[in-house]
């Protein structure tokens, strides 16, 4: 059996190296994140580039993500590139400090800040491992006292326990990074922050025209991690094409109680839309340090994936720690196995559903005749990828292959659950499409002679949105 939910990874230091990512895309990674908080222009560019060619040269659809910074209050660098606070001790995060930073004090990469709080705010760092109560603001030094202590490394995230920072969602950086993403023709960009739909807007605005030349358009991900984004989320989710549920900085501004309920609403808001939703951050956190995953890093994979999650991702395990490809493999198999408790609710989906469109309505179909048949395999041949992104968002046990002639949407389909994509070569003749088709899973062993599938496309062939024709068929 082939696994339905997708598997993100962050790429850094622990995965750059092509064996490792190899390994990592074996292991199961769908998607590759590139976090724009670390590294320069040209190590993203290098390493989409890598990934691309790690990815071709074993055979597998692997989408890249370009994930931008966005206006996150970082501190700065340390001489020694991490420090230790210890409970009670005083220490300063200075806007104009431009060495590096030691255990007393360190720089800032939000210049704001200083003027976003005020003595008495609690601000958290390390998403919340870190708690410093600020005293006093001093020109452009904020003074804190520690609360909660620990180790602190180099560009770790500052939150305001409450929210409110008066930040905008893009920045200057961002602006440059979205170049740069689309430069490699980043399949999904996620915008950091997004305070509402408009923010989103701008974003994929400024990501059009940076890919004007190459008529590249990313899919949109707006990372769900601020408080004042919550009341906005069903405009966000229209504005996108998918969410984050960036529970590291989410947990800090709405309490981490908070949390789990709003992954599920969030989730299910998202597949009533026709979105996209990765589950993210500490998913498998302990890895990080240890070859095995805790017993509820088990049960919070395997209830994202119950949430109908189309992927769980992966951050410092993959790009920092001692064990990335043995963490894949754990999430991996988690995945499997709650898939297989997982309901079929296709009926109680379709209560009270209303279809405005033709090319919707026949992915329904296929899935639901697919699903009472009993078929094999559900084949969309699609140009953009959209009929295999409506059938995925209902829970069905039959696999989804989406079959494109644009590498770009095969690409962005590695995402979607339980999608299978692949590419086929263009043709305007239907029946000979739909035979070349039923090859090619043949060729792969999905289909066998005897074995029943549905499949959907467009006459004429070739058009996006041009779906109108389902097809049941028996390998002969
Ligand atoms: P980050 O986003 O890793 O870029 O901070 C994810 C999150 O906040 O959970
Ligand atoms: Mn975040």
């Amino acid at each position: 059996m082939t696994r339905a939910t997708k598997i993100v990874a962050t790429l850094g230091p622990a995965s750059s190296d092509p064996a490792v990512l190899e390994r990592l895309l074996l292991a199961g990674v769908d998607v590759v994140r590139l976090n724009f908080s670390h590294g320069k222009a040209q190590d993203h560019i290098d390493r989409a580039n890598l990934v691309r060619a790690v990815a071709d040269k074993v055979g597998k659809t692997v989408a890249l993500m370009a994930d931008l910074q966005g206006p996150k209050i970082r501190v700065g660098k340390f001489a020694e590139g991490k420090v230790v606070l210890e409970p009670g001790a005083a220490f300063v995060l200075d806007a104009v400090r431009t060495e590096p930073g030691d255990v007393t004090a360190v720089g800032l990469d939000y210049k704001e800040l200083p003027r976003d709080v005020r003595p008495g705010d609690v601000l958290l760092l390390n998403d919340g491992l870190i708690k410093l109560q600020v005293e006093a603001v001093r020109g452009e030094q904020v003074h804190t006292r520690v609360v909660l202590g620990g180790e602190l490394s180099n560009n770790k995230g500052i939150n305001k326990a409450g929210g409110g920072l008066t930040a905008p969602a893009l920045t200057a950086k961002d602006m440059e990074d979205i170049k740069t993403a689309m430069a490699f023709q980043c399949e999904y960009l996620a915008v950091s922050f997004p305070k509402n739909a408009t923010d989103m807007e701008m974003a994929r605005q400024l990501a059009y025209v940076a890919g004007e030349a190459t008529r590249h358009k990313p899919a949109m991900i707006a990372k769900i991690e601020r408080s004042e984004a919550i009341p906005q989320l069903e405009a966000i989710l229209k504005a996108s094409d998918g969410i984050m549920v960036a529970r590291g900085d989410l947990a800090v501004e709405v309490g981490n109680a908070a949390v789990p309920a709003l992954q599920k609403r969030m989730i299910r808001m998202a597949r009533e839309l026709d979105k996209v939703a990765i589950t993210a951050t500490q998913m498998m956190e302990s890895m990080i340090l240890a070859p095995v995953p805790t017993r509820a890093e088990v049960s919070d994979v395997a209830n994202a994936v119950l949430d109908g999650t189309d992927a769980v991702m992966l951050s410092a395990e993959t790009a920092a720690g001692k064990y990335p490809v043995e963490t894949v493999e754990q999430m991996h198999q988690i995945a499997l196995e709650a898939e297989r408790a997982e309901d079929i609710s296709l009926e109680t989906d379709f209560t009270n559903k209303k279809f405005g469109r033709i090319d919707q309505s026949i992915a329904m179909g296929a899935l639901f005749t697919a699903h009472h048949l009993g078929c094999k395999a559900i084949i969309a041949l699609t140009e953009s990828g959209s009929t295999a992104l409506w059938m995925s968002r209902h829970n069905i046990k039959v696999p989804i292959y989406g079959l494109t002639s644009q590498p770009a949407s095969q690409r962005r389909m590695a995402l979607y659950r339980n999608v299978r994509p692949l590419l086929m070569p263009k043709m305007t003749d239907r029946d000979a499409a739909l035979a070349q088709a039923e090859r090619l899973l043949v060729e792969r062993g999905v289909l066998k002679p005897g074995d029943t599938y549905a499949i959907t496309c467009g006459e004429p062939m070739g058009y996006p949105g041009g779906t109108n024709m389902l097809k049941v068929c028996q390998v002969g």
